[in-house]
């Protein structure tokens, strides 16, 4: 009954349904859980005296008068009167049919609504509560609702109330009995109740808190489940050689951190189990995922396994297989780059090298993922800050191959834990949270726009010493097209002037893959020295020599973001600078959020900020990440239930009896389906 579909209601027709829909309500459930925003509490009581024009107030007072008035245009209106210890107040009525006669002199009544003028200060069709014939159905406490047009605060109310009164006792329970308690309820009919119609504001918002716990339990348990279900299938023991690590890290031109040594050690020892591992590798941009992956890698093809490494594009697709061949061919591992713009011939070649075993790692984009690529031997997937590859799209690619291969993803991007959580709460996470020596320091600074040729007399001088730069603007998803004419105009401007000389280049998003790898392989080589680009270098492009970047309209992007852009520079040994140049809307709440990026440079401590001035879906590509669309429950409010919630969901196994429930809440995804 609860997924019957609201338009199936009495008084709810087509229209009406289509309003609801925009309120994201389509069956009964959905009604049952439109939880309010807020209660109108009527007990809270204003003096006349104090009232204040523009405020939602309620008086209480005795009718003094009523009279009928006409008005210029003919219409007639009922004016009351009403009179508390501290002064009169004037109430007015357009329609007044039901209400004439029950507003005589003496009557008591609680009048609420917003204070207007209208001849003088008044109420204009305030909400009424007859205090003499106070029935025990009238409620104090009034849930105030989301709204759409179409749909007032009178017409959700009264829908919600007959769907509590038809349906809430079906819902089945999901809470166990005794958080149910310490949360003060008995059951979760009586929560929804009380949600929507409580005796206090206090206690809507402990219903409401319960119910956000709820949500998050729902999904933790399903994400638990996930877990549990993987580690019951048939993973490969991949198990190397003696010393096989070891020889690979005395090859380095460099030692490794004690945090790259610490995950390589989990990784070694995640892969010698039959158990598929499932692992999260965090590192803010620089800390060197790289290394890490091709040395699991190396792990994998010495015990006779195939590896494939995912990036989301193709140029970073190259840059890894230019870093990670350079480290395995020399041990005798060949590599293969896969993309989609390869040449048939070669595409053909690598085909086959996988098949005969040949070919020991497989480096490419999505289009490793094709039917015809067949990978006989997979014992490990890693892919590289690849956004959208919720826990949806790992499960497509793992839950398909029988035995299944080992997974890792690796994120530059830093989340604070709890959001980690909902994202990644099937994956065990490692971080690297320390940064190679010998870097040289990034000073970031946040300039006006006035300030712009200090800042191109900076960039000749850097320029002039050998040094690389990058300039980024914008990209607005809503005129995506007017972004790219302000980074192509720009180049056009400073290929003709002082700079040029030095040589630019155009990397954007709509170019051709071919024309992007030419580009950034200038870039990378020195035969140029600028690159002018949007958010597309944002992630993953490894350029030493690169030591200022300058970001215009910085109020654009969000904290994470410019965090991620600065970490292209300052990968050398040379001192980095990064300039967030404001733009002409920036005011001084952006000039506030911009400075924190110049107080930190912990990846983690500003997306927590990000997290609390823009929401989960802002912070640097979460939304892609696969943040669910929580109904009630705030990531943001809410964290504390969070870790609640995970931590219950990790000791119950009540997922099973939560399917429903599931399919209920998060429409569209479907993890179980997999
Ligand atoms: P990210 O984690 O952002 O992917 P990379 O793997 O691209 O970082 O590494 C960034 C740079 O740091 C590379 O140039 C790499 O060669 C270098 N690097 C990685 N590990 C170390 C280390 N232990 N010592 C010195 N340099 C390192
Ligand atoms: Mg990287």
């Amino acid at each position: 009954m609860l997924k019957t579909d609201v338009r199936y209601l009495k008084g709810i027709g087509p229209a009406r349904g289509r309003q609801l829909s925009r309120l994201g309500i389509e069956t009964i459930f959905d009604l049952l859980l439109h939880v309010p925003r807020g209660y109108h509490d009527r007990r809270i009581i204003t003096p006349i005296r104090s009232l204040v024009p523009g405020e939602e107030i309620n008086v209480s007072g005795t009718v003094v008068s009523s009279g009928y008035l006409r008005s210029r245009n003919g219409k007639t209106r009922l004016e009351s009167i009403i009179r508390d210890n501290t002064g009169e107040l004037k109430l007015t009525f357009f329609h007044f049919r039901y209400i004439a006669d029950r507003l005589k002199p003496g009557t008591r009544i609680i009048a609420s609504g917003r204070i207007d003028y209208f001849g003088g200060i008044s109420i204009v069709h305030p909400e009424l509560i007859f205090l003499d014939e106070e029935r025990s159905d009238t409620r104090l406490v009034l849930p105030l609702y989301p709204l759409t047009a179409g749909i007032t605060q009178g017409i959700i109310r009264k829908l919600i109330e007959t769907v509590l009164d038809e349906y809430v006792s079906e819902v089945p329970e999901v809470l166990p009995p005794d958080v149910l308690n310490s949360m003060g309820f008995q059951n979760r009919s009586e929560v929804i109740r009380k949600v929507h119609f409580p005796d206090d504001p206090e206690e809507g918002s402990r219903a409401r808190r319960t119910l956000a716990l709820e949500e998050f339990f729902v999904y933790q348990s399903l994400l638990s489940y996930v877990r549990n279900r993987a580690t019951k299938r048939t993973g490969m023991k991949i198990i190397p050689p003696e010393g096989t690590l070891a020889e690979f890290v005395c090859g380095l031109p460099y030692s490794l951190t004690g945090a790259q040594q610490k995950v390589l050690e989990a990784i070694a020892a995640d892969l010698r189990r039959d158990v598929p591992m499932r692992r999260l590798l965090q590192g803010d941009v620089g800390s060197g995922k790289t290394v890490v992956a091709a040395a699991a890698c190396i792990l994998c093809c010495r015990s006779g396994y195939q590896a494939v490494m995912v990036a989301p594009t193709e140029v970073l697709a190259s840059q890894h297989y230019r870093t990670v061949s350079g480290m395995l061919e020399s041990a005798g591992i060949r590599c293969g780059l896969l993309t989609g713009g390869i040449k048939a011939s070669d595409r053909r070649n690598l085909l086959e090298s996988l098949l005969d075993g040949s070919l020991g790692v497989l480096i490419g984009t999505h289009a490793v993922f094709e039917e015809r690529v067949v990978i006989p031997e997979m014992g490990l997937c890693i892919i590289d800050e690849q956004h959208k590859f919720g826990v949806e799209q790992r499960e497509k690619l793992l839950s398909k191959r029988e035995p299944s291969p080992h997974f890792m993803l690796m994120s530059a991007t830093p989340i604070p834990r709890t959001l980690a959580m909902t994202i990644y709460g099937d994956l065990d996470i490692s971080v690297l949270d320390e940064m190679p020596p010998g870097r040289g320091s990034t000073t970031t600074r946040v300039m006006n726009r006035d300030s712009r040729t200090k800042v191109y007399e900076f960039l000749l001088d850097r320029l002039g010493s050998g040094e690389r730069a990058y300039i980024i603007y914008p990209l607005r998803e809503a005129s995506e097209e007017l972004d790219l004419k302000d980074a192509a105009t720009s180049f056009e401007i400073l290929k003709r002037g002082p700079l040029g000389k030095f040589g630019v280049g155009l990397l954007t998003g709509a170019m051709k893959p071919e024309e992007k790898l030419e580009v950034t392989g200038k870039f990378v080589s020195g035969e140029i020295s600028i690159l002018v680009s949007t958010t597309v270098v944002e992630v993953g492009l490894d350029v030493p020599e690169a030591t200022v970047m300058v970001v215009t309209h910085a109020e654009r992007f969000g904290l994470s973001q410019l965090h991620q852009l600065r970490g292209r520079i300052g990968r050398g040994g040379n001192n980095s600078w990064c300039f967030l140049m404001k733009g002409e809307e920036c005011g001084a709440e952006g000039a506030r959020r911009l400075a924190i990026l110049n107080s930190t440079d912990d990846g983690f401590r500003i997306a927590e900020r990000d997290l609390q001035l823009r929401g989960p879906g802002e912070v640097a590509g979460t939304r892609q990440h696969g943040v669910p669309a929580f109904r009630i429950a705030s990531l943001i409010d809410d964290l504390d239930l969070l870790e609640k919630a995970a931590d219950m969901a990790a000791r119950s196994d009540l997922w099973k009896s939560l399917t429903d429930e599931y399919k209920l809440r998060f429409r569209g995804l479907d993890i179980l389906e997999l």
